[in-house]
């Protein structure tokens, strides 16, 4: 009784594996089956027919390797495999840190009011004691200037004499700032002044986070509110407080940026160009790039004005 050959066997090989045991059986070797099923040891004729029966396989598959290829059997389509190396491999668990999303800032995500203006936002203010500012301060100096505004200039908070006025920008800071908007072709009227915080930092110090995070959202509801084409952040404070980012304003100083979709220019302080005045001319060139964009000519018949480079 002749075994049956293993399935995965080419049929062509299982015909030729099986004629030759039919070979081997003519020459009297009949014991090409075991009892598999068994433990006991093979007879020493057994072991003799399974190594020939081994051999003539070695020897047909070696034949069957050595044939041409057009005579080989063809091999199934493999499916197709990229050969974009650049497309990585799809992973195979999701990844423990999930990307961050790109969304809105946090101050983007600031829910915006609907129907707000300057009067709501500055009852909603109030006599504010949202953070400690409040013990030291005079008056609240909210802003001033135009409700539709086209340009709005952010500092960074008040000073002495903002804090007796209740006004932004009054001081020696605030002259030279009313010189450069002036040079621009426009009046402080035209414009909007506000600061991040609205209460007066003691010592003239910059506001401290827990501060600025107190009262920016008031910050971002008088300009959404006013919705200017171009927001100047005047200082690093200001800059870093809309931007939220903590670079250096010199790395970005004079580049259009944007602000919850309007053009945000970053530049220095009017008090720090009373301490600098060479740096007038760099002041002057961002601020030539806010007029184009807003289609203004410098004022003409003027003298040398502080804003302009001197
Ligand atoms: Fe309120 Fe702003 Fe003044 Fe702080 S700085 S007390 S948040 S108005």
């Amino acid at each position: 009784m002749m075994r049956s050959m293993p399935d995965r066997l080419p049929q062509t090989l299982q015909k030729t594996i099986s004629e030759r045991l039919h070979f081997y059986e003519d020459l009297g070797i009949n014991l090409f089956y075991k009892q598999r099923n068994t433990q006991q040891p093979q007879p020493p004729a057994t072991q003799f027919a399974d190594s020939l029966a081994a051999r003539a396989t070695q020897q047909i598959s070696n034949e069957e390797s050595s044939l041409p290829k057009t005579a080989r059997k063809p091999e199934p389509p493999k499916p197709a495999q990229s050969t974009n190396l650049a497309v990585p491999p799809r992973p195979t668990r999701t990844p423990d840190i999930l990307p961050v999303p790109s969304g809105p800032t946090l101050f983007e995500a600031f829910t915006r009011v609907p129907d707000d203006n300057l009067l709501k936002i500055r009852t909603d203010l109030g006599e504010c004691t949202r953070c400690k500012l409040h013990r030291t301060r005079n008056k609240i100096v909210f802003g001033d200037g135009n409700p539709k505004a086209e340009l709005v200039f952010v500092g960074e908070g008040p000073g002495h004499d903002e804090d007796m006025q209740g006004l932004p920008f009054v001081g020696r800071a605030g002259k030279l700032l009313t010189q450069m908007i002036e040079a621009m072709g426009l009046q402080r009227k035209d414009v909007y002044i506000c600061n991040v915080v609205k209460c007066r930092p003691p010592e003239n110090r910059a506001p401290e986070k827990d501060e600025v995070a107190a009262c920016s959202p008031f910050l971002m509801r008088q300009i959404d509110s006013i919705a200017p084409k171009v927001i100047v952040c005047l200082g690093s404070t200001a800059a870093q407080t809309v931007l939220e980012t903590n670079r250096g304003i010199s790395q970005f100083r004079g580049q259009w940026l944007e602000f919850r979709g309007r053009k945000l220019m970053a530049t220095y302080h009017p008090a720090y160009l009373l301490r600098n005045p060479s740096a007038k001319s760099e002041v002057w060139k961002d601020l030539q790039k806010v007029m184009a964009v807003l289609g203004l000519e410098p004022k003409k018949g003027k003298p040398a004005d502080a804003a302009k480079p001197s």
